[in-house]
């Protein structure tokens, strides 16, 4: 039963983002217990080991910001001070630089841990009234260029599929993921239905051997960066085979002709050669493609985050498209989404380059529909900075002031100790966070301590279009506010009207009237049908008083002709190869019980203890070249920077190649386990997603 009793609240996890349901029990000294919720469409009842012990992080308050900070020049150390200071001397400061250098002199970082609702507020402020396009989000490390790969796929950035698409499929291509360790309740579904139907196929392909590989059928260990010659040559394969849809391809797409020469163009000896991959395993790929009635790709970062990334994403869409395998039970490209609202913030347009419920920022009659509801200044129409070029703008100095929301730049960001230089030249920063913990806080002019998960509501998106309500379970600690609270308050200290809520909902209300007549129309959907409910996959179609499963099952997309788009893609990688000077390919990745900056998950000890620090994974034959054995302390350095951590000899991954987890930071104010040290500048020319999958490195022993 969804409704909530005094005690037990219906809610949804808030790492990663196959968004399973909880209940979540308050006990009498306030303390919070959890567990699956076995009414859940998405999780059934199960947890993985960061859902089952995500109470933990509220009820261990011992890291916690619990009061503003404030400190009137970069000499003076912080200060204690009330909310009403922090935020008139913050407005005072923006309202100079803004009058002074303009609009584009200050930015907002914020986070696809957000609620909509909070990026909803922060979009409006800064799109709709400060007049700029400075607002970005740590999806841009995530989702970005699978975003783009939507769109010109499919006319807008919509995940065809739904979870339950999962036990009707026949064929799953798993590239460049790892769900078993970091979407696991998903991953438990796809291996249920294996053992319930042991002929269904998996096609794993990754150049680590993973958890996931167990269940797996074949396993393509390619080269870093080969995706698109692997995807084309399967691609030739399935029109060499005849297991293309010719109705579909000549009905509802475009593009197929310019495809179809493009995949022919490389043998198949030539690309698996340079796939590194043996010709009878990319046959048996296409053949099991091919063969399948249900066929779903399912990607996640090893495409994403790559200096080709779009073309990847696009390369693997194509798989989908050109056998029709999409908008049928069972089939269709599916992005796992990285973060639990990463799909909330794309709604609302957070990212520099949209705008609110999927319009298009480049669209004038777009940009009118927004100002117009929005009653604010005119939106601009050149895209504003992106998270990396942020930074490059706080070290060239024509961005004057950044305000960072529930993120840690200092760890995530890519050649991370040049983000860190560009910060401290930052003449004005806000920090607006949970923990005490973040390396951002030591450059921060101002700490606005916020609200976490369970201290407010709102709601969030997961990987399949569903929306969930979370409700307000405890108090925040101290004086801590709920983040979205934080923007409208500063919004009206800067003199913006249209920013008195009185709540949360009050926002919610407003964005869905805004995405009325849209694809992603949740126009009449209220916090009472979500708890109702429990959750609604957008669109939302008020008069069944339903959402959307399936997108395209009429096989019309949201393109100007209606159909699906075959985009030939250049088969190029862009990123630096190896050289002399750095023989080896780093690529970085999660593991299974830490989550991105560890500001919550190292907080609890069950899960320090699966691995307990950072680590470099290297093949036994390099390791032997180099004479490295089992834990000696290794150096990793790359033209970035440098970083030492212990070495983990596995036949795991492929020769030449070596991984490190992302999660590393400084410790004690040492940076050399801080894994970003060394990953590349590269970005994806159109999605500006960086390259975290390949950057050429060189390692030795310590
Ligand atoms: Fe939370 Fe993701 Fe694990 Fe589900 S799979 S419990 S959403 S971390």
């Amino acid at each position: 039963n969804p409704k909530n009793s005094s005690h037990n609240f219906s809610s949804t996890c808030s790492y990663c983002g196959v968004g399973c349901g909880v209940i979540v029990s308050k006990e009498k000294n306030n303390t919070l217990n959890l567990k699956g919720d076995t009414h859940h469409p998405t999780n059934k009842g199960m947890l993985c080991s960061k859902g089952l012990n995500l109470h933990y992080t509220v009820n261990d308050r011992s890291d916690r910001l619990l009061y503003p900070q404030m400190r009137y020049n970069k000499n003076m150390p912080l200060q204690k001070v009330s909310w009403d200071d922090a935020l008139n001397r913050t407005a005072a400061v923006f309202k100079t630089f803004i009058q002074k250098y303009g609009p584009n002199s200050v930015a907002f970082y914020v986070s696809g841990q957000c609620l909509t609702e909070e990026y909803y507020v922060v979009n409006k402020l800064m799109k709709g009234f400060i007049g700029s396009n400075n607002i970005d989000t740590n999806s841009r490390l995530c989702m970005s260029s699978a975003v783009v790969g939507y769109k010109m796929s499919l006319g807008e950035d919509s995940v065809p599929i739904c979870y339950d698409d999962i036990e009707l499929a026949d064929c799953f291509y798993v590239t460049g993921a790892n769900p078993a360790w970091c979407h696991p309740i998903l991953w438990r579904r796809v291996e249920a239905h294996k053992a319930l139907n042991p002929d269904t196929k998996i096609i794993i392909v990754d150049p680590r051997v993973t958890d996931t590989c167990s269940i797996a059928d074949l396993h393509l260990q390619l080269n870093p960066g080969t995706d698109v010659t692997l995807n084309h040559a399967i691609g030739r394969l399935l029109i060499e085979n005849g297991d293309i849809d010719i109705d579909f391809i000549t009905n509802h797409s475009e593009g197929f002709e310019a495809y179809k020469q493009m995949v022919f163009s490389k043998t198949l000896e030539e690309s698996a050669l340079i796939c590194g991959l043996a010709i009878a395993d990319i046959q048996l790929a296409a053949q099991y493609i091919g063969e399948a009635k249900g066929f779903i790709s399912m990607w996640t970062m090893g495409l994403n985050q790559s200096s080709i990334g779009v073309n990847k994403n696009l390369s693997l869409i194509n798989l989908n498209l050109i056998t029709g395998k999409i908008g049928k039970p069972g089939s269709g490209p599916f992005s796992l989404t990285g973060q639990p609202n990463a799909m909330g913030g794309r709604e609302v347009g957070g990212l520099a380059n949209m705008l609110a419920a999927h319009r298009d920022l480049q669209n004038p009659i777009h940009r009118k529909e927004v100002q117009d509801f929005w009653g604010g200044t005119q939106i601009d129409p050149k895209p504003g900075l992106t998270a990396t070029e942020m930074f490059d703008a706080l070290d060239n100095g024509s961005l004057k002031a950044i305000w960072i929301i529930c993120t840690n730049p200092l760890l995530s960001l890519p050649n991370v100790r040049q983000a860190e230089q560009a910060l401290k030249k930052a003449k004005y920063v806000v920090v607006q966070e949970i923990s005490n913990k973040s390396e951002c806080l030591a450059y921060a002019d101002v700490i606005l301590p916020a609200a976490g998960w369970a201290e407010k509501e709102g709601t969030m998106t997961n990987s399949e279009r569903r929306i969930s309500y979370l409700p307000k379970i405890v108090d925040a600690p101290g004086e801590a506010l709920p983040d979205a609270e934080i923007i409208y308050k500063f919004a009206q200290k800067m003199g913006f009207s249209g920013f008195d809520y009185k709540n949360q909902e009050e926002i919610f209300i407003e964005h869905t009237r805004l995405t009325a007549n849209t694809n992603i129309d949740i126009s009449g959907l209220t916090y009472d049908i979500l708890k109702k409910e429990k959750t609604v996959q957008w669109p939302y179609i008020k008069k069944k008083n339903k959402g959307t499963e399936r997108l395209f099952t009429d096989k019309s997309f949201y393109t100007p002709s209606k159909k699906a788009i075959i985009n030939t893609v250049p088969d190029v990688n862009k990123s630096e190869a190896p050289n002399e000077d750095f023989p080896f390919i780093l690529t970085t990745g999660r593991i299974r019980d830490q989550w991105h900056t560890r500001s919550k998950t190292s907080k609890v000890n069950k899960l320090n203890q699966h691995i307990k620090q950072s680590f470099l994974e290297i093949h036994p034959d390099d390791a032997f070249k180099l004479q490295i054995k089992e834990d000696d302390v290794t150096i990793i350095q790359s033209k970035f920077g440098e970083v030492r951590v212990k070495a983990k000899i596995t036949k795991s991954i492929k020769q030449g190649v070596v991984f490190l987890p992302m999660h590393y930071g400084k410790i004690l104010g040492n940076d050399l386990n801080r894994t970003n040290n060394v990953t590349s500048t590269l970005v994806d020319a159109i999605s500006k997603e960086p390259d975290f999958k390949y950057c050429a490195v060189q390692v030795s022993k310590y």
